[in-house]
Order: C-alpha cells, then sequence, then structure tokens
C-alpha cells in the first residue's frame, strides 16, 4: 500500500510538471519549418506487445520493429487507452481520451465536447508546413471515419474480401507498403512530411499470405497453454474467426497470428528500406506502435479485443530517430495518447491545448522519468472503464467492480477489491478525476481552427455486413 501511495502521490508531481513543461514549450522559439524532422507513425492492429521480439518474444515476429528500437526507445509498459479501432486511433490523432475526442465506435467522427472539437496532429503539422498522407488498411478506418481530417492524401483502398465475404474489408500489408512507395517516388523534395502507415494484418480472422502461413507452426516457440487458459475457455474459436482447414487447434491459430505480425513487420521493412535507401532513416521520427492487443484465450476470450483486461490494452511502443535515446528502454508507463504530443515536441511544435497526454522525452534527449502513473482505457461501447498502474488493474464494472494484480495473475483468479479498498477506492476515483478533466473545455488559443467535423450517418447495410466479417458486430 505505501508503494501505491507513493505512485498517487507521484501522478500529483506528474501532473504539475505537465503543466509547467507545456508552458515552457508554449514559449519555446519554433524551429524552422525546413529543419523540422519528417516523421513516420505506424500503427499495427491488434498487435499484443508481448508477441513483440523487443518485448521479449521467442518467435521471429518482429524483426524490423527490433532493429528500430535498438536505435531508439522502447517503453516495456504502454496502454491503449481503447481496445477498438477507430476510438483508438483518435487517441493517437487527437492525443486526447476517448471522452474528449467523442468517437465511441468503428467508422464514428470526432465530436468533441461542449462543441469543441480537439485537433488531429495532421491537421497541426499541416498547418506547420507538412505535407502529410495516410495508408490504411482496415474497414474502420476509412476516410468516413473522419480520421483523413488534416491529411493531404488518404489512401484507404481495401483490396480483400475475406473467406468468400461480400466486401473488401482489408488490404495486405505488401500493398500497403506499395501504396507509400508510390507516393514515396511521386513526391518532390522540400517540405518536410508527416505519414501514417496503417497494417491490418494481425487482427482476425487470420490469414496469412501462403509464403507466411507456415513459418511458426509447430516450433515449440509459442505462448505456452497454461499462461492462456482462463476459466470458462472453449476449446473452440468464434464462427467469424475460424480458419479453413483440419486444424483448429489454439497453438494452430496462434502461428497464424503470429505470420500476420510478421507480413506487418515486412511493411515496416519496405517502408524502412526506402527511408534509408535515400539517406532519410537517421533524420526520420519513427513510432511503432499498435492500436490494441488480443486474447488468445485469456478471459475465456478467443481472438477478440473487446474487453479491458491487460491483453488487449498492452500494447508496443517504439520510437527512434531525431531526440530519441538509442538503445534505452523504459519502464514508464506511457499511453497512446502520448504519442501526439511527443512527436509536436520533437517537431519543435507546442502541442495544443486539447491533447491531454504527455510528451515522453525531455529537450535534452531523455526519457522523462514518471511522466504518469496510471492509465485511464475507456470501453465506450460497453461503458465500463479500467484503470491500470504498476502492477494493478481496477475495472469499473457494474454492479461490482474488479481489482487484480495483471502483472502476476494476469487471468485474474483473485479479485482484490476487497483486502485493496484504499487502492481500488484511489482508482476509482482517479477513472472519474481523469473522465471529467477530458469532458472539460480546453483553452484553445494555440491551437490551430480544427475542420469541421461532418456527421457520422449511421451504418449502412454494407457497412454492417463489413463490420461483422472482422467480428465487431456480433
Ligand atoms: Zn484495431
Amino acid at each position: 500500500m505505501a508503494v501505491l501511495r507513493w505512485l498517487f502521490a507521484g501522478y500529483g508531481a506528474a501532473v504539475f510538471l505537465f503543466m509547467a513543461s507545456d508552458a515552457r514549450a508554449l514559449q519555446a522559439s519554433a524551429v524552422s519549418p525546413a529543419a523540422r524532422p519528417n516523421i513516420l507513425l505506424v500503427t499495427i492492429d491488434t498487435l499484443r506487445a508481448d508477441h513483440v521480439g523487443c518485448y521479449g518474444y521467442r518467435r521471429a515476429t518482429t524483426p524490423t520493429i527490433d532493429r528500430l528500437a535498438g536505435q531508439g526507445t522502447v517503453f516495456t509498459r504502454a496502454f491503449s487507452n481503447t481496445p477498438w479501432t477507430t476510438p483508438s486511433h483518435y487517441c493517437f490523432m487527437t492525443g486526447a481520451l476517448v471522452s474528449r475526442h467523442g468517437s465511441r465506435d468503428n467508422l464514428r467522427n470526432r465530436t468533441g465536447v461542449q462543441g469543441s472539437v480537439p485537433v488531429m496532429i495532421s491537421e497541426v503539422l499541416r498547418s506547420a508546413g507538412y505535407d502529410t498522407a495516410a495508408f490504411v488498411s482496415g474497414y474502420p478506418l476509412l476516410r468516413r471515419s473522419g480520421l483523413a481530417a488534416g491529411f493531404s492524401v488518404y489512401d484507404d483502398t481495401m483490396q480483400d474480401k475475406l473467406f468468400g465475404g461480400t466486401w473488401k474489408v482489408e488490404r495486405r500489408a505488401p500493398q500497403t507498403a506499395d501504396a507509400f512507395k508510390r507516393w514515396w517516388k511521386a513526391r518532390g523534395a522540400g517540405a518536410p512530411w508527416f505519414v501514417w502507415v496503417h497494417f491490418y494484418d494481425p487482427h482476425g480472422p487470420y490469414t496469412p499470405l501462403p509464403e507466411y502461413a507456415n513459418m511458426f507452426v509447430d516450433d515449440g516457440l509459442g505462448p505456452r497453454d497454461e499462461v492462456l487458459d482462463a476459466p470458462g475457455n472453449e476449446p473452440k474459436p468464434p464462427g467469424w474467426t475460424k480458419i479453413a482447414g483440419e486444424r483448429q487447434d489454439r497453438q494452430y491459430y496462434i502461428s497464424q497470428y503470429d505470420a500476420e505480425i510478421r507480413m506487418a513487420d515486412d511493411g515496416v521493412k519496405a517502408i524502412v528500406s526506402l527511408l534509408e535507401q535515400a539517406a532519410q532513416l537517421e533524420s526520420t521520427i519513427i513510432v511503432v506502435s499498435a492500436d490494441h492487443g488480443e486474447y488468445l484465450g485469456e478471459h475465456g476470450r478467443w481472438f477478440v479485443h473487446d474487453d479491458l483486461y491487460s491483453q488487449s490494452l498492452m500494447i508496443p511502443m517504439v520510437f527512434s530517430g531525431p531526440g530519441v535515446p538509442r538503445g534505452e528502454r523504459s519502464d514508464a508507463i506511457t499511453e497512446s495518447i502520448d504519442v501526439a504530443p511527443t512527436l509536436l515536441s520533437l517537431a519543435g511544435i507546442a502541442p495544443p491545448a486539447s491533447m491531454m497526454g504527455t510528451k515522453l522525452f525531455t529537450g535534452d534527449g531523455n526519457v522523462r522519468r514518471h511522466a504518469r502513473d496510471l492509465v485511464l482505457s475507456e470501453s465506450p461501447r460497453t461503458n465500463r472503464c479500467s484503470v491500470t498502474g504498476g502492477s494493478l488493474q481496477w475495472i469499473g464494472t457494474h454492479p461490482h467492480t474488479e481489482l487484480h494484480d495483471y502483472r502476476h495473475d494476469p487471468l485474474r483468479r483473485r479479485n482484490l477489491i476487497g483486502e485493496l479498498a484504499y487502492e481500488s477506492k484511489m482508482m476509482r476515483q482517479f477513472a472519474g478525476d481523469a473522465v471529467s478533466r477530458a469532458r472539460r473545455p480546453w483553452t484553445a488559443d494555440n491551437a490551430p481552427s480544427p475542420a469541421p467535423t461532418q456527421q457520422t450517418s449511421p451504418l449502412n447495410p454494407k457497412d454492417r455486413d463489413a463490420l461483422r466479417s472482422l467480428g465487431y458486430i456480433e
């Protein structure tokens, strides 16, 4: 308990530090646009941190990400602010919690709070003279989601149907990397660029290309069953994610999930190679992260990410490039909303007031210590939220709440709510305070005016069919 109390005391200090440093950032003289670094944001859908090599995974799923990690900084305790694709990407783009940006489901636009809409990093960077482009690969990120705001190019071409589905719902990593390459070759030198590349491959159903499919089958290096098994497990996947063929055991499914991670990593490799050939790798800020994780059997859930337990929230977060310490591993707790303010501050641009995250590096090239001790994650579809700390996770569940040690008891066999009543109370209070803060208006004097947000139309039958094929609608 003493440790937790110290953590909470640290949170107060962190808030003070954030406010003070934010003020300094606003006063700092701007870097001239020509001198600003290029920025590459890569999000890999559904990528659990513990299936990434530099996070300890034994299979060679991510050689390229591991290489970037060696040249940069790995945040070993990074959490998603929501395990749902469109809302989570808004957390990356706006640096704001779901309760502030207001995108609460797939294909849903920002709504903001009290008439104000938080600005996206793409809008800020375009206003600052950046050439902006995005290449996305999954149906929930179609232009209609609103995520195209601020991007001069928004390539959302879907090329693949899945399992005889009616609609094209996905684009594979090689095609997405090719789309980036075409843009890259066509653009002239000049303005710095900001590119967001989204790979969708690890999202279910797991359908790796044939050259990847057998890469990890029966190699004995997958996660151990006893680590995954939870009370109530059913020994079969849900129907929408079923893989064709005889092999229907969990380890086979996991080998296919891992093969799709490798596909995405090879997509990153193709892009990194282009930068390297153009001698731009060292001068480009790169961040690789994920919108959420995945359950591989924990909590009785198979190949979905529909709730707030740690397996769906622990994501990789790897930075490299100018201003990022090399070869550093940090156990500072970080979250999706930290990415946008961190990228802006590395580019010498003050984050707008609507961003709630914390920049993760100091101006002299070090990792900020104890930037944050607790993370709020929201599941807007179920109206649940969780607070995750160094080892405890509190989940608000009507009519009761849960508290467990997710590091030592990842299957939550033991509810600690009774014996750690103080911690539970404080985490609940943190959740309430964070949501209140998110819903308060912010001072917008340093923020560019966001583009008008178009109204999101209701899902049409095609949308429902496409999202159902990806497991989003039952
Ligand atoms: Zn997703």
